[in-house]
């Protein structure tokens, strides 16, 4: 009788059906293949310099200043002086005031953020429709909230002839993107400046977008996480504040991006609060709140940066004038190599075509695996330099679509891309001679 009851409970299954298919994860798998193999770490998101000194202080400030109370719980929904500013800051931005206590939540970093976006506004059978290529979360957490993603591609246009591909050959099909949109869309995920291309998307090309969110009533789950890191005088331009748009847009935003602090987790959503409230309860219901220092020192760096707004001595127009510097090298070293870049628009990412490396990582018929992946995985194993493929930004029905391309983070110390520089010329020596 025990033995009979102890073997129902075993066969009854511990994983919640929410899970199936999602127990997968790229950066868990490419960042422990980084952290055994690779001599230079150009892969996973996130800078190798410090943050600006004076985030640093305004940390160190709040951690061992007088008033103690910031190391105890704060509001749930962002503590007070962050949504103070953010509301402030982003009104500007946006061209409207914003309530700091309704139109702004403060999550653990960007991706609590559309957590609560995707579990707050998606339904059982509803439809979200994904730009490819995309950053990977978005479709396990569509499908844990029991939706259907629905992916349309940025399809590459060839560039001009000797030209080197830019991330603006990328496109949208207008016709194929309207074909998506149907009674059972619900949002469309947006991300400009784009993870994993850089691409900045074009006034028309949002327009486009926001047209057909505003015709069909979708919402508009805009992932900005990268800002302020647009290059050549592009113009980053919010969705939210494009005709009609502010009342079907949740935008999101990262400090670890914004302020090279990855690793302390502080993120945002701003939008109208018929949309923000359901993201609150979701939020009070999971995570509740957030480390109330780290918010206390991005408040302090937003604070500076409004007084310091579009003047030279301001991080957001430093810190892309540095990066759009260590783009034009890492364009420069992969050019001369032949592992022809992709020169992104935005962000701290760009993507090479491996092409020209293939013969020494031979294709293996009928692998379930993606090419782009194995030879990623062979170049940290053997060469020591960590990038990621570009399929792991494919759904899984598409993985195969390009398989010859490979990102590269650019968000590293000048030392750093040397290193890398100098082993992609090593390995371009040993190639062409005998
Ligand atoms: N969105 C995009 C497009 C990203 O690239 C990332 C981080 N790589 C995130 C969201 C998550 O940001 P956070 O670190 O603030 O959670």
């Amino acid at each position: 009788f025990l033995s009979l009851s102890l073997q129902a409970k075993m066969s009854r299954p511990v994983q919640a059906r929410r899970l199936e298919g999602t127990d997968k994860n790229i950066w868990v798998e490419f960042v422990k293949l980084a952290a055994t193999y690779s001599k230079v770490n150009l892969g996973q998101g996130f800078p190798d310099f410090p943050p600006p000194d004076f985030l640093k202080e305004s940390f160190v400030r709040a951690l061992s200043g007088e008033n103690y109370m910031l190391h105890q719980y704060t509001r749930a929904f962002g503590h007070p002086p962050l949504v103070k500013i953010l509301a402030q800051f982003f009104g500007k931005l946006l061209g409207r005031d914003l309530d700091p206590m309704t139109n702004v939540m403060v999550t653990v970093g960007a991706y609590q953020a559309l957590f609560c976006c995707f579990q707050a506004l998606v339904d059982e059978g509803d439809e979200v429709i994904i730009i490819e290529p995309f950053f990977d979360c978005y479709e396990p957490m569509v499908k844990m909230a029991g939706g259907t993603p629905v992916f349309v591609p940025l399809r590459l246009k060839a560039p001009k002839d000797g030209k080197l591909m830019s991330s603006a050959d990328w496109q949208l099909d207008p016709a194929e993107l309207a074909s998506k949109f149907s009674e059972r869309t619900k949002a469309i995920v947006l991300n400009s400046p784009n993870n994993p291309l850089g691409k900045v998307f074009s006034r028309e090309e949002l327009e486009l977008i926001a047209d057909l969110c505003v015709k069909h009533d979708v919402l508009c789950i805009s992932d900005e996480v990268y800002e302020w890191l647009v290059y050549d005088g592009k113009e980053h331009i919010r969705i939210a504040s494009l005709r009609g748009m502010w009342d079907h847009t949740v935008t999101i935003g990262s400090a670890g991006k914004t302020f090279s602090a990855t690793g302390w987790k502080v993120g945002w959503t701003v939008g109208p609060n018929r949309l923000l409230q359901h993201l609150r309860t979701v939020h009070q219901n999971s995570v509740y709140h957030c480390a109330t220092i780290a918010q206390e020192a991005v408040a302090q760096g937003f604070q500076r940066e409004l007084e310091l707004y579009g003047k030279p001595d301001s991080y957001f127009v430093q810190l892309p004038k540095e990066l759009q510097q260590k783009r034009d090298w890492l364009v420069q070293s992969l050019d001369a190599v032949g592992m022809k870049p992709i020169i992104p628009e935005g962000t701290y990412f760009l993507v090479a075509d491996i092409s020209k490396f293939k013969s020494d990582v031979p294709d293996v018929p009928d692998s379930d695996e993606p090419y782009d992946s194995r030879f990623a995985k062979w170049m940290v194993k053997n060469k020591g330099l960590a990038a990621i493929p570009l399929s792991a930004f494919y759904s899984g029905a598409h993985k195969n679509n390009y398989n010859h391309f490979i990102r590269f983070c650019f968000a590293k110390e000048e030392a750093t891309l040397k290193a890398a520089n100098d082993i992609l010329q090593k390995w371009k020596r040993e190639k062409t001679s005998p």
